[in-house]
C-alpha cells in the first residue's frame, strides 16, 4: 500500500512538467516560509532552517559540480565546430557583430541596473546569519593577466573561470585548425577527438537535466528558508527586479537592434512585422538551439538572407550570441550585491562586464544556461556562492523565478542572431530587400 502511494509520487513527481514543478517549488516555499516569518518563533525559524538546509545546500553543490566540466566541454565543442575556411571575411564581421552586440547589451544591462538599483534595502542574510563572504575582488589588471592560465590543471581544480574559458576557446579553435587539415590521418584523428568531446559535451547537459529534476525540491527549500528569515518584503523587490530585466531587453531591441538595422536602412517594425516567428518560438521553448530550424527557415523565406550565410551564421549564433543572457547577467548579478549588502564595486563592475561576455558565449543554447553561467559571474567578481551564504539565498530567489527570465532573454538571443545575418548580409550587399516590403 505504501509502495503504491510512494510510486503514485514518483511518477505524479516525474511526470509534471519540470518548470511546473519548479513554479509549484517557488510559491510553495513562499507560502511555508511567509507562514513561519509570521507564525513561528525565531527559535522555530532557526530550527526549521536547520533541518532543511541539507536539502538546499545539496542542490547548490550539484550545481556547482556541474558547471566547469560544462563550460569547458562546450566551449571546446563550440570553438571547434567552426571551420577555418567559414572564418573569413563574412566569418569575421559575424564574430564582430556578436562580439559588439554582447558589450553594447552589457552596457545596457549595467545602465538599467545602476540607475534603477534593483535589491537595495533587501538585506537578505545567509541561512546561518552570515552575511557572505566579503567582496575582495582583486583589481582590473590581475583580472586581465589572470585570464591566461599559467597551469590549466589548477585552474580546473580550483574552477578558475576566465583561465578556462581562455584554454578551452584556444584549444577548440587549434582543434578546429587540426579537423582542416591536408593530411587525411591527422584530420580524421581530430574529427575523432571533435566527436569525443562534443558526446562528452552532451552527457553533461544530460546530467543538467538530471540535476533539475532534484530543483523543484532544492528552489522549495531555499526560498522557504529565504522567506522564513526575511518574511514577505522579498516580493516587491523580486517584481521590480523582473520588470528591471524586462526594461533591458526591450530598450535593447528598439536601441541596439533599431540602431543596427538604422545604419542599413531597415526598420525594427518592418522587421517585427515580417520576422516575429522565431523570437516568439524562442519565447515558448527557452531555447535558441531548439528554434533554429525556424530561425534559418524565417530569415531566409522572410527577411531574404542568403543560405550561404544564415547556414553558417546562424548555428554559431544560437550557441556564442546571446545580448539576453548578458543583459539577465549584468541586471541579476548587481541585483544580488544589493540584496546581500554588497553594492558592486567600480572594479567589480568592469570584471562584470568581461565575464558577463565570457559567460554569454559559455552558454548553451538550451533552458536555463544563464542561470548556470551566473555561477561563474559571482565567482569571478569576488561573490562565490557557497552553500548557507547570502550569496546562495539571493540566487536561489532568482533561480526559481529562471523561466520567467530566461523566455524573454531567449528572444532577445535568437532576435539578435536574426538582425546579425541580416546586417551582415546586407554589408555584403546579398540581402533581398524586396522581402522586406509591406503588402500595400
Ligand atoms: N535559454 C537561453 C537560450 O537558449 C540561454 C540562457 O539560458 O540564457 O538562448
Amino acid at each position: 500500500m505504501a509502495e503504491q502511494a510512494k510510486s503514485g509520487f514518483m511518477s505524479w513527481y516525474f511526470g509534471t512538467n519540470l518548470l511546473i514543478r519548479i513554479m509549484a517549488g517557488l510559491v510553495l516555499g513562499a507560502v511555508v516560509g511567509i507562514f513561519m516569518a509570521f507564525s513561528a518563533s525565531p527559535e522555530t525559524v532557526a530550527s526549521f532552517v536547520g533541518y532543511t538546509k541539507f536539502f538546499g545546500d545539496i542542490f547548490v553543490n550539484l550545481l556547482k559540480m556541474i558547471v566547469v566540466p560544462v563550460i569547458f566541454l562546450s566551449l571546446i565543442a563550440g570553438a571547434a565546430s567552426i571551420t577555418p575556411g567559414q572564418l573569413g571575411r563574412v566569418g569575421l564581421k559575424t564574430l564582430l557583430y556578436y562580439l559588439i552586440t554582447s558589450i553594447i547589451s552589457i552596457s545596457i544591462g549595467l545602465t538599467v541596473a545602476l540607475l534603477l538599483q534593483p535589491g537595495v534595502g533587501l538585506g537578505i542574510t545567509g541561512a546561518e546569519g552570515i552575511a557572505g563572504k566579503a567582496a575582495t575582488a582583486p583589481p582590473l589588471s590581475t583580472v586581465l593577466l589572470n585570464i591566461v592560465p599559467t597551469n590549466i590543471i589548477a585552474s580546473l581544480s580550483k574552477g578558475d573561470v576566465l583561465p578556462i574559458i581562455f584554454f578551452a576557446l584556444v584549444f577548440g579553435i587549434s582543434l578546429a585548425i587540426l579537423r582542416d587539415n591536408k593530411d587525411d590521418h591527422v584530420s580524421k584523428y581530430a574529427t575523432m577527438l571533435y566527436n569525443l568531446i562534443a558526446t562528452a559535451a552532451e552527457t553533461m547537459y544530460l546530467i543538467v537535466r538530471g540535476i533539475m529534476q532534484y530543483a523543484p525540491i532544492g528552489v522549495f527549500v531555499l526560498i522557504s528558508v529565504v522567506f522564513a528569515q526575511q518574511g514577505p518584503k522579498v516580493i516587491g523587490p523580486l517584481v521590480f527586479l523582473t520588470l528591471c530585466v524586462y526594461l533591458g531587453l526591450v530598450l535593447h531591441l528598439f536601441v541596439g537592434y533599431g540602431a543596427v538595422l538604422g545604419v542599413f536602412k531597415l526598420s525594427i517594425f518592418n522587421f517585427l512585422r515580417k520576422g516575429n516567428e522565431p523570437p516568439i518560438m524562442a519565447f515558448v521553448t527557452r531555447s535558441s538551439s531548439a528554434t533554429l530550424p525556424v530561425t534559418m527557415r524565417v530569415t531566409e523565406e522572410n527577411l531574404g538572407v542568403p543560405r550561404s550565410i544564415s547556414s553558417f551564421a546562424l548555428p554559431i549564433g544560437a550557441t556564442v550570441n546571446m545580448d539576453g543572457t548578458a543583459i539577465y547577467l549584468a541586471i541579476c548579478t548587481v541585483f544580488i550585491g544589493n540584496a546581500v549588502g554588497m553594492p558592486l564595486q567600480f572594479d567589480q563592475l568592469v570584471t562584470l562586464t568581461v565575464v558577463a561576455t565570457l559567460a554569454a558565449i559559455g552558454a548553451a543554447g538550451v533552458p536555463g544556461a544563464g542561470a548556470l553561467m551566473m555561477l561563474m559571474v559571482l565567482e569571478a567578481i569576488g561573490m562565490p556562492v557557497e552553500a548557507g551564504s547570502a550569496v546562495a539565498a539571493a540566487y536561489a530567489m532568482i533561480l526559481g523565478m529562471d523561466a520567467l527570465f530566461d523566455m524573454g532573454r531567449t528572444c532577445l538571443n535568437v532576435t539578435g542572431d536574426m538582425i546579425g545575418v541580416i546586417a551582415v548580409s546586407k554589408s555584403e550587399g546579398q540581402l533581398d530587400t524586396s522581402k522586406w516590403q509591406l503588402p500595400a
